[in-house]
C-alpha cells in the first residue's frame, strides 16, 4: 500500500523541539506524494494558545493548497491545570506552565482538553488529534496505570471536540517505568505492552466504532519501538481494522524534514499486515 495522507505534523510553532518550516513541510509533502495532510502544533493547555494563533497565522500566509489543513494537537490535562492557567496563577506555581502545571501528586481525577469550540471557530481548526502525553495519576501499579491509560483514551474517544485517537497506548512504557520521574532510560518498562488486557483493547474499539473516529497510526511511534513492540501496535490495529474501526496516518513530525525512508518503511509494514489505502480516512469536521 502507498500512503497519501499525513494529519500530524509539528512546526516551529510548537513548545517542543519541533523545527520544520510551514513552506517547507508544504514543499516536502507535495514532492512525496501526499494527497491529504494537516498542520497539528501542540495545545496542551490555554497557555500554548498563542503558538497556536502564530501558527495559524504562518499557515495563512503560506497560501496553503487546498489539500493542506489546519488543526490541532491536544493533550488530556487535569482540570486544575487548566483552571490555574486560566487565573494567570503562573507565578504561585514557579515555573512557566509550557507543559501544564502539575507536581505529580495534586491530580483532581477530573480530565479536561483546553480547547473550546469557539476557539475552533476563531482560528479555522479544521480537525483535532487528542493524545496521551503523560499519566495523570499517582498511582505506580502497573495494572493501575494500564487501566488509567485506557480511560484517558476513552475520555478522548468521546470528546466531542476531538476526531482523531492520537498514538494509541504511547507513553504507557514511561508512565509504568516512572521515567517522568527519571527521566532516563533505565526509567522505561518496554515490557509492559504485554500486560494489556485484550478485554481494555476491544472496549476502545467499541468506543471507536460508536463515536466514528479513526486511530491514529503513527510514523514515528512504530518507527522508534522494537520489532516485538511494533509487532503489537500492527497486531493491535490489524484486529480493530477487522472489527471496522478506520485510521489516519500521522508521521508526527518533530525533525526539520520528512524522511522518504520512513515512510518507505511503514508503507512495507502496512502492507504486511494487511492494510490498504482504503483503511485510511481524512478526519476534517464538517
Ligand atoms: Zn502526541
Ligand atoms: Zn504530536
Amino acid at each position: 500500500m502507498s500512503l497519501n495522507s499525513n494529519f500530524h505534523i509539528h512546526s516551529t510553532h510548537s513548545c517542543d523541539s519541533a523545527r520544520a518550516t510551514i513552506l517547507s513541510i508544504i514543499k516536502e509533502m507535495k514532492e512525496l506524494g501526499f494527497e491529504e495532510f494537516g498542520l497539528t502544533d501542540h495545545l496542551h493547555t490555554a497557555y500554548n494558545l498563542p503558538d497556536i494563533v502564530s501558527a495559524r497565522r504562518d499557515f495563512l500566509a503560506s497560501r496553503p493548497p487546498k489539500n493542506f489543513h489546519f488543526g490541532v494537537e491536544v493533550s488530556v490535562m487535569d482540570r486544575r491545570e487548566c483552571e490555574r492557567v486560566a487565573a494567570g496563577d503562573y507565578r504561585a506555581w514557579g515555573d512557566e506552565p509550557v507543559y501544564g502545571f502539575r507536581d505529580m501528586t495534586d491530580y483532581t481525577g477530573h480530565y479536561m482538553v483546553d480547547l473550546s469550540a469557539e476557539t475552533i471557530r476563531e482560528l479555522g481548526i479544521e480537525f483535532v488529534v487528542g493524545g496521551i502525553h503523560w499519566p495523570l495519576t499517582t498511582s505506580h501499579d502497573r495494572g493501575e496505570l494500564i487501566r488509567h491509560y485506557c480511560d484517558l483514551m476513552l475520555f478522548l474517544v468521546r470528546h466531542p471536540l476531538v476526531d482523531v485517537l492520537a498514538h494509541p497506548w504511547d507513553s504507557i512504557e514511561l508512565a509504568v517505568g516512572d521515567w517522568y520521574r527519571f527521566r532516563d532510560e533505565a526509567h522505561i518498562d518496554h515490557t509492559v505492552f504485554r500486560h494489556i488486557p485484550d478485554e481494555l483493547n476491544q472496549l476502545l474499539a467499541n468506543e471507536l466504532l460508536k463515536y466514528n473516529k479513526p486511530a491514529e497510526v503513527n510514523l514515528e511511534v512504530l518507527c522508534g519501538q522494537s520489532s516485538e513492540n511494533r509487532d503489537y501496535y500492527l497486531t493491535l490495529f490489524r484486529d480493530w481494522k477487522e472489527r471496522g474501526v478506520r485510521f489516519t496516518m500521522g508521521y508526527d513530525l518533530h525533525d526539520a524534514h520528512f524522511s522518504p525512508q520512513k515512510i518507505a518503511q511503514l508503507e512495507q509494514w502496512l502492507t504486511d499486515y494487511g492494510f490498504t489505502e482504503d483503511d485510511f480516512v481524512i478526519p476534517i469536521r464538517k
